[in-house]
């Protein structure tokens, strides 16, 4: 594929994983699709992975609001 930052043909996509946030809110995205070219040695996410990314995170802190309104905490041994 072409790389969007220089151009040039020779641009490959590969699936990361990704962390986002940190702590309690830290959020590790599997598979990111992150392109990778070699000519310029650039990184990047096209605008389409960035938007999926936005949308599993607006759905992961829903989640954390509901699962915080549980009466029940929940604990482990170590
Ligand atoms: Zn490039």
């Amino acid at each position: 594929m072409k790389c969007d930052i220089c151009g040039k043909p020779g641009a490959r996509q590969r699936n990361v994983p990704r962390n986002y946030g940190k702590g309690e809110s830290l959020l590790v995205i599997e598979n990111v699709p992150t392109v990778h070219c070699s000519n310029c040695g650039e990184g990047y996410l096209t605008a389409q992975t960035l938007k999926e990314i936005e949308r599993i995170k607006q759905n992961q802190q829903n989640q954390q609001t509901a699962a915080s309104k549980r009466p029940v905490a929940v604990a482990a041994f170590e």
